[in-house]
This record gives C-alpha cells, sequence and structure tokens, in this order.
C-alpha cells in the first residue's frame, strides 16, 4: 500500500511517498519557488538495487498545479509508481482545524469549505494548505484524500487551558482562544515514546518538547494533551528561532507608539526578527552554540533565555500533569543539540529529573534514553517523523471511513 503525504506552502510543495507495509520512503521531495523563474525541485528515490539516488529539476513552475503535475509525473517516470491510482490515499498536512476538527478528516466539499473557513485564524498557513488540496483533488479525483490538522492533537485541552482570560465575546465571536500547534509531532512521539516506555500511551503523563525552528512543548496527561506552549497562532510560548515567544501583550502597543511602526510591521517583526535572531543575529542553532561556545555574549544570552523558558514550563507542566513518566526531546534542536538539552534540565535533580552527561552526548537517530540512574522520571530523546504520521493517520481516516 502505498501513501503520498503533502505539505503545500506558498510558494513550495513537500512530499514523500511511504510503503506503508513498512514505512519505507519510496520517493520524497522539495519543489520550492514556485511562481518564479528559477523553481528548483530536489527529489530523491530509492532504485531497484535499493540505493539512494538524488536529483534536482530547476526551470519555471507557474503555480501549485504545475507543481504537482511535475511531481508526480516523475513519480510516475521512477516507477515509484506506474498509476496514479495505485496511491491507496493522499495526506495533506493542514495547520489549522479550529475547534471543528478533532481527528485527521476524510475530505469532500464540506471540509474544504471548513478549511477555508479557518483561513482568519491561519492567513499565512491555510490559503497555501487549500491550494495542495484542490490541486490533487483535481489531479488524483480517485484517490481518497485526507487533511490532518496541525491543531487536532490539543483539541483535548480543558477550558481553563484554552482559554484567554478576555471578554468572553471574542471566543464567542471571533474564535479567539488557544489552539496549539505541532500536534503531528507531539502526538507521534508521544506514541512512540509509549511503545518504549511498554505502556499504552492512555496511561503514560509525558513533557514533550518539539524545539525545531519553530518550538513547542506539550504537557500529555493519561495521552491526551492538556495544555500546550503555542496558543491562537504559532507566535506563543518558548523562544524559536525568529519568534519571539511568550510577550506582554503591552509591548506590541508600546512599540507601536515609540517607533511609529504599524501593527503589520510589529507582528513582522515578533515572528521574522526576533528569538534567537533578535537576540544575537542567527536562528540557526548550530550557529548560535558555535558563538556562545566561543565567548559571544549575545549567543550566550540567547542560549541562555531558550533553555530558562523551556525549564520553566517544564516545571509548569510536570504541575498541570501531577506525575510524569517522562519528558521527550524532539526536533532539529532538541535531537541534536546535548547542549540545549543539559541546560534545559539542569537544576532539575529535585523533581526527579537528571540527565547522564555521557549518553546526553549524542545526536540520536534513534529513540535514546539520556537519564542518569538516579532520574525518576525519564529523559529521552525520540526523533520525530510527522509525515509517517501522517501518512499511519491517512490510511488509519480511510479504513474507518470505508466501514462505516
Ligand atoms: P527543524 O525545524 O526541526 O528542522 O530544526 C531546525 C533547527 O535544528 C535549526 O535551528 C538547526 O540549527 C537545529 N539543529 C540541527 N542540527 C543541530 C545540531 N547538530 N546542533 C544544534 N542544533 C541543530
Amino acid at each position: 500500500m502505498k501513501v503520498m503525504v503533502l505539505n503545500a506552502g506558498s510558494s513550495s510543495i513537500k512530499y514523500q511517498i511511504f510503503d506503508m507495509r513498512d514505512s519505507s520512503v519510496l520517493t520524497s521531495g522539495l519543489l520550492e519557488q514556485i511562481g518564479e523563474a528559477s523553481s528548483r525541485l530536489k527529489y530523491k528515490w530509492t532504485n531497484g538495487e535499493g540505493k539512494t539516488k538524488e536529483a534536482v529539476e530547476e526551470g519555471c513552475v507557474a503555480d501549485h498545479s504545475e507543481g504537482l503535475k511535475l511531481i508526480l509525473d516523475i513519480t510516475l517516470k521512477l516507477g515509484v509508481i506506474h498509476d496514479l491510482n495505485e496511491l491507496a490515499g493522499i495526506g495533506h498536512r493542514v495547520v489549522h482545524g479550529g475547534e471543528a476538527f478533532w481527528k485527521p478528516t476524510l475530505i469532500v466539499d464540506k471540509v474544504v469549505d471548513a478549511v477555508r473557513g479557518m483561513i482568519p485564524l491561519a492567513p499565512l498557513h491555510n490559503p497555501a494548505n487549500l491550494i495542495g488540496i484542490e490541486v490533487s483533488r483535481q489531479l488524483c479525483p480517485a484517490v481518497p484524500q485526507v487533511a490532518v490538522f496541525d491543531t487536532a492533537f490539543h483539541q483535548t485541552m480543558p477550558p481553563h487551558a484554552y482559554h484567554y482570560a478576555l471578554p468572553y465575546n471574542f471566543y464567542k465571536e471571533l474564535r479567539v482562544r488557544r489552539y496549539g500547534f505541532h500536534g503531528t509531532s507531539h502526538h507521534y512521539v508521544a506514541k512512540q515514546c509509549a511503545i518504549y516506555l511498554g505502556k499504552p500511551l492512555s496511561s503514560c503523563n509525558l513533557v514533550t518538547l518539539h524545539l525545531g525552528n519553530g518550538t513547542s512543548t506539550a504537557a500529555i496527561k493519561d495521552g491526551e494533551s492538556i495544555d500546550t506552549s503555542m496558543g491562537m497562532t504559532p507566535l506563543e510560548g518558548l523562544v524559536m528561532g525568529t519568534r519571539c515567544g511568550d510577550l506582554d501583550p503591552s509591548i506590541p502597543f508600546y512599540l507601536a507608539r515609540s517607533t511609529g511602526k504599524s501593527y503589520d510591521e510589529i507582528e513582522k517583526i515578533l515572528n521574522k526578527e526576533s528569538g534567537l535572531k533578535g537576540i544575537c543575529g542567527y536562528n540557526d542553532m548550530r550557529e548560535v552554540e558555535r558563538l556562545a561556545a566561543g565567548g559571544n555574549a549575545p549567543a550566550k544570552l540567547a542560549i541562555e533565555m531558550f533553555c530558562y523558558r523551556i525549564k520553566k514550563y517544564i516545571g509548569a507542566y510536570y504541575a498541570a500533569i501531577g506525575s510524569l513518566d517522562a519528558i521527550i526531546f524532539t526536533g532539529g534542536i532538541g535531537e541534536n543539540s546535548n547542549v540545549i538539552r543539559k541546560e534545559s534540565c539542569a537544576g532539575l535533580q529535585n523533581l526527579g529529573i537528571a540527565i547522564d552527561e555521557a549518553k546526553n552526548h549524542v545526536r540520536a537517530s534513534k529513540i535514546t534514553d539520556i537519564s542518569a540512574s538516579s532520574s525518576k522520571i525519564k529523559v529521552i530523546i525520540v526523533p520525530t517523523n510527522e509525515e509517517l504520521e501522517i501518512a499511519q493517520q491517512t490510511v488509519e481516516c480511510i479504513k474507518t471511513s470505508e466501514a462505516k
């Protein structure tokens, strides 16, 4: 059974095709700069002898429709599939599912309309996700398509966690509340951790830390998300590559008054010029660590702030959950940076959380337990795989809807 996963951005399409018998990736690729003369598709595939090959196609791809057609043509030429209908399903990453979507959903016209209705909540992401859905429904009309929402896993948050202390009408009329994101990743690593711990997910209490260019953490009680650091948008919470995370809400007003900048300009600064980049000029953690190791004071400060915010959330979520089985590090930084893991957990021994320095010295490509033997709570690196999670959820959703 072959399943395609699509992640459409405003000028890009990222894709993978899985063989679901063994979860292997048959082909993957990224088409960038759609609509420009310099469009570029970089793709990989496994040939008949099991070797991974790579190629690049350059030239103008006018729009997403042309882009997906190119991807499908290449996939057919490579023999990854011989007919589009060989795809058992296509899973689409959709950023915002609002309160309407708690789980992956088979795409029919009214689902498309509902996703369109979420555009005011995710104006940067949902329009691009929708284009991906529409184009792929046109090109593969006989293949079942499933929307997998970044927000869905966090829909189990109780009202006291998802409400903001604002006039209630803003929630009723404008849907202002916390939704949370990275749900596919938090869910995937939680399930993997449950397997590792040898317990059902429904009896696991976890704090998951997704630390990539975007960063978020989730409090998972009895297998369900009860709180998460991102809010109505992905701007709230931890310090990120270029996003500020938690902020006194008065600051944008103060900045508008004192700099004369518009709210749009300030929103852009909070999203694109803040976080690690705002503090030390770089958003790539490898570069920040390199500078900090050489004594660069802004880079050291950026790392201290990044880890201090993580530590505060670990404490808060421990209190919210009441007891913990494990803390999970994932994402490009969580999987690779021993410095960030060590600093984030430093001084938490009295909470029963301690890392073994030697075990922590890894860039983990598989589940790795880095807890000290004295640690009551396990600290585990679990590499994330959002694409595989989307593919698995796509299969489950199609099976469930066929059974109805
Ligand atoms: P992601 O968004 O999950 O792809 O993660 C991207 C982030 O992971 C960037 O900030 C990278 O600098 C960071 N990253 C990747 N490899 C390493 C590494 N070896 N050490 C520190 N950070 C890393």
